[in-house]
Formats: structure tokens, C-alpha cells, sequence
């Protein structure tokens, strides 16, 4: 079959995933090395380190574990994770990406700052993710659990908003998001939260600018490639998007390539590719999320090029 299959440059791991992987490799030794969790969603790429070495626990086995050596991925961890690893002698490989530790910081200042200086009711912090998601239970972590988690929930009827009803809109919100989470469902919530809180208030929505500060706190890279990809999916006959299941990322820009192409099909590795996708002279592109190696891809596309 001919096909003119191309691989989108801007996809592949991010800078945060890149340093966690270049660390655990430089630090795997002779009897391997422990990461908290999966260092990247994508089974492909864990099957990979696991074969040199790296092995995955949860913090559970953790509590078990004494004088030995974890690393800590690029999603961060609460402050508890912290404190165990001091009381059981555990050295720390800590790769939580640096913008993922400034948006800690920021949640944890804003919590200790809405505490202190209030005149009225005190704020409360708002996070928009995937509840349970690592990050997001790292973000939590900062202010003792004292946060609303707020979600965009896709249904058959459109979209809904999970957890949004937990907060007290006659309270001023302080909201921030999960740095992998999609800029305009980030925007969406915000305007739901925003006309709620006009409602509460009896306000106009401007006024209601008074008691919601939203903090932009999307990942740079994420945001940016979620431009590129529209238009890449939309140049393309049939998109295959590559990533793994678990992976939050990958789901928000496989959504975002299904908007724009319908002819796009999400997969985990060459095995789930059907031939009734594809049809002779397609233009093919291939992409991933920041969780997906560019090895992953280039297999794809080699894949593709000799059926
Ligand atoms: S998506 Fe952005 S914030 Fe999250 S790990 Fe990657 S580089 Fe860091």
C-alpha cells in the first residue's frame, strides 16, 4: 500500500519526562533502581527501562523499604512522601520537573497567604484534574488535602463538570490547573465557576472578577502543542495517535486530533493498527503525547511504510 505517512516533529516526550528517564538511567547501577510509580505512562517505554533495571513500586511497598535509593518522577509527590523517605533512610533521586515544584510553591504560598490576610470569609483552593492522578495528588499534598478538585467530564451530551458543586462560591477561589490539562476546557470551567460565583453574589460577571483569580499554570510546552497538533491532524487523511492508555495527556490530545479528524484512531503499539483505516496514496501522520518515545513513533512510521 502506498502511503505518505509523516511524523509530527513536536510530538514526543517532554522536557520534564526527558530529564526523569536521562536521570534514572545515569543513576541505575548495578542492582537497578526503585521509581515511585510509573516514570511515564506509556507500558512501551516502562517495559523498556524495566528490562534495564528500573523497577516500579508504590508508596506502600515504600513504607516497607529502608537505607535504599528511589527515585521520584517528573509529577512531584506531597510533602508525606517526604517524610517517610527521611524516617525509613531513603535517599531521594528527586526529578519532580521544575515547573510542576513552581506550581507546588504557588499553591502552597497562596494557601498559607489566604489563611493569614482575609478580611471575610476565607478563600479556598481550587484544582482543575484528574482526580487520583499523581500530580494532582502532589498538588493536593501542599495544603494538607484543603482543595477542591474540579473536573470537564466528557458525556454523550456534551460536557459536565465534576466536583464544581463542592465549591463555596460565596468564598473567594483561587484556582489553578494540572500542568498537562487541556487550555480550553481550563477556560470553560473557569467561565462556569466565574458565572456561578455572579450568580451567588447576585453580580454582574465582571464583578464577580473580584472573588476568582485564576492562575495559568498549563504547562508551556502542552499548551503549545496542543496548537500544533490541531493543525497537523487537520493537514492529514488519517491520523494514528500514539500513547498509553493511563496517560491524561494523551487522552486530551487524542480527543483534540478526534476534533478536527475524525479519521483518527488511537493506539499503544502496531498491533491495534486495522487496515481498514487505511486506504491507498492516505497522507498518514503519526504523533503522540508527552509521554510517548520518539523510538514508539518512528516504529509506527516504519510500520506504516511497509505494509
Ligand atoms: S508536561 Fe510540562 S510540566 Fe509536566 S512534566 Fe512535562 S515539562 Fe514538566
Amino acid at each position: 500500500m502506498n502511503l505518505n505517512v509523516e511524523i509530527d516533529t513536536q510530538s514526543g516526550f517532554c522536557n520534564g519526562v526527558i530529564r526523569a528517564i536521562n536521570t534514572a538511567e545515569k543513576n541505575l547501577g548495578d542492582n537497578g533502581l526503585y521509581s515511585l510509580g510509573a516514570i511515564v505512562h506509556n507500558s512501551e517505554e516502562l517495559g523498556r527501562l524495566n528490562s534495564i533495571g528500573l523497577k516500579v513500586i508504590d508508596i506502600e511497598q515504600m513504607k516497607g523499604m529502608r537505607d535504599t535509593t528511589v527515585l521520584i518522577r517528573a509529577h512531584g509527590e506531597p510533602p508525606q512522601t517526604y517524610e517517610i523517605a527521611w524516617q525509613n533512610n531513603i535517599k531521594l533521586i528527586d526529578c519532580t520537573c521544575p515547573v510542576v515544584l513552581k506550581l507546588q510553591e504557588k499553591i502552597r504560598d497562596t494557601y498559607s497567604e489566604i489563611r493569614q490576610n482575609h478580611n471575610g470569609p476565607c478563600g479556598q483552593i481550587v484544582i482543575f484534574g484528574k482526580e487520583g492522578h499523581a500530580e494532582v495528588n502532589g498538588l493536593v499534598g501542599q495544603v494538607n488535602g484543603d482543595a477542591v478538585i474540579v473536573d470537564v467530564i466528557h458525556t454523550e451530551n456534551g460536557v459536565s463538570f465534576k466536583g464544581i458543586e463542592k465549591i463555596d462560591c460565596l468564598r473567594p477561589v483561587y484556582i489553578f490547573s494540572q500542568t498537562t490539562k487541556d487550555p480550553k476546557e481550563y477556560v470553560t470551567i473557569c467561565g462556569k465557576i466565574r458565572s456561578n460565583i455572579s450568580q451567588a453574589h447576585n453580580c454582574t460577571l465582571e464583578e464577580a472578577d473580584r472573588y476568582i483569580k485564576i492562575h495559568n499554570t498549563i504547562c508551556r510546552q502542552v499548551a503549545q502543542r496542543h496548537e500544533n497538533l490541531v493543525e497537523f491532524a487537520r493537514k492529514h487523511s488519517v491520523i494514528i495517535f500514539v500513547s498509553g492508555k493511563e496517560s491524561s495527556n494523551g487522552k486530551v490530545l487524542y480527543d483534540l486530533c478526534k476534533s478536527v479528524n475524525k479519521n483518527s484512531y488511537h493506539i499503544q503499539n502496531t498491533g491495534q493498527i486495522e487496515l481498514w483505516w487505511l486506504k491507498e496514496n492516505d497522507s498518514v501522520g503519526i504523533c503522540g503525547a508527552t509521554s510517548t518515545p520518539k523510538w514508539q513513533l518512528e516504529n509506527v512510521a516504519e510500520y506504516l511504510k511497509n505494509l
